[in-house]
């Protein structure tokens, strides 16, 4: 019997357990991602995070968690020339992908859209959706009156900056992509990706109709990004501890308050079960390593195995 997923993602985390469920059989998975990363650089209208997800899926991802394996960077060595700051590293395939898009874009087609011909020109086999088609742009405040655009906080700074609170500009009037509550309403399963909570997944739940769905969600399933407390890369820890979030995984709880049914964790930090016993949350604890596709297939098959 096919069974249907939607899986909740940023991009790296999301992105490798996603490529699990893109090689399991009888599942039909839709991938619901971020789009508060987007930004327009070097002209070009950019989608970090869905792009992540297409090269992952296609297994064309680079080593870093950004851009393509082996991609050259002739067009960044011309930018330099020219004096540009090319901080922001974008590779020549991975810029043919971004032109092609702002340029549909341009065109009047939607993000959706888009998307769904990219991953099918990459033999992808899940559905990929932006969460939204409307422009939601997460902002990172490191100041008393000082708002980042998040490419700046992330990329240009290197997420050096405390980050004091996150808005997400435009939710408020954002509604989810064409798909998106469908696949949340039929879906068997909803799976929250280890992602960043605050800066990957909160920017999706500050869609309205995405965050309903989600409260009517037959079962949502969070896998934690955490292991020993500490993300494996990136600021997560560091960002859900400044915008006062308990530590571990009773942060991840706190981060999906109300929304879970289940609570996947490391085995490294199977202490946190007992702080969670009263939450009503089941909590299950293995190895959540997902970083090859071999784990990720395993991980995802347990997952449908509680179905
Ligand atoms: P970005 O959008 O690419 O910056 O990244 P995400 O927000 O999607 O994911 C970042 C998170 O992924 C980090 O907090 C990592 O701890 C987590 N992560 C990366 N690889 C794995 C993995 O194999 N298993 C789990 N559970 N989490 C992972
Ligand atoms: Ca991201």
């Amino acid at each position: 019997m096919t069974r249907a997923v939607a899986l909740i993602s940023g991009g790296v985390g999301g992105a490798r357990l996603a490529r699990g469920f893109e090689h399991l059989p009888d599942v039909r998975t839709t991938i619901v991602v971020n789009v508060g990363d987007d930004d327009t650089i070097y002209g070009l209208s950019v989608s970090p995070d869905i792009d992540t997800v297409l090269y992952t899926l296609a297994g064309l991802e680079g080593p870093h968690g950004w851009g393509r394996a082996g991609d050259t960077m002739v067009l960044m060595e011309h930018l330099d020339g020219l004096g540009v700051d090319t901080t922001f590293r974008l590779g020549d395939a991975d810029a043919a992908l971004n032109i092609c898009r702002t340029m549909r874009l341009d065109a009047g087609d939607p993000l959706h859209e888009i998307t769904a011909s990219l991953a099918g020109s990459l033999g992808i086999r899940s559905k990929i959706l932006p969460a939204t088609n409307h422009p939601l742009r997460t902002e990172i405040r490191t100041g008393p009156d000082l708002w980042r655009p998040f490419q700046e906080y992330f990329v240009m700074r290197g997420q050096r900056d405390e980050v004091l609170e996150v808005r997400y500009t435009g939710a408020a009037e954002a509604t989810a992509a064409p798909g998106v509550v469908e696949a949340i309403r039929t879906a068997d399963v909803v799976v929250i990706t280890p992602s960043n909570p605050p800066l990957s997944i909160w920017p999706i739940l500050a869609i309205g109709d995405v965050a309903v769905a989600l409260e009517r969600a037959r079962r949502v399933i969070a896998v934690s990004p955490l292991f020993g407390g500490r993300a494996l890369k990136g600021p997560a820890d560091r960002v859900m501890a400044s915008l006062g979030l308990p530590p571990g995984n009773a942060g991840v709880h706190a981060a999906y308050e109300g929304l879970l049914d289940d609570l996947f964790i490391d085995s490294g930090d199977r202490e946190d079960r007992d702080g969670l016993a009263a939450s009503g949350v089941s909590v299950h604890v293995g190895s959540t390593l997902v970083a090859d596709p071999e784990r990720a297939t395993a991980f995802a098959a347990r997952i449908m195995e509680l179905l």
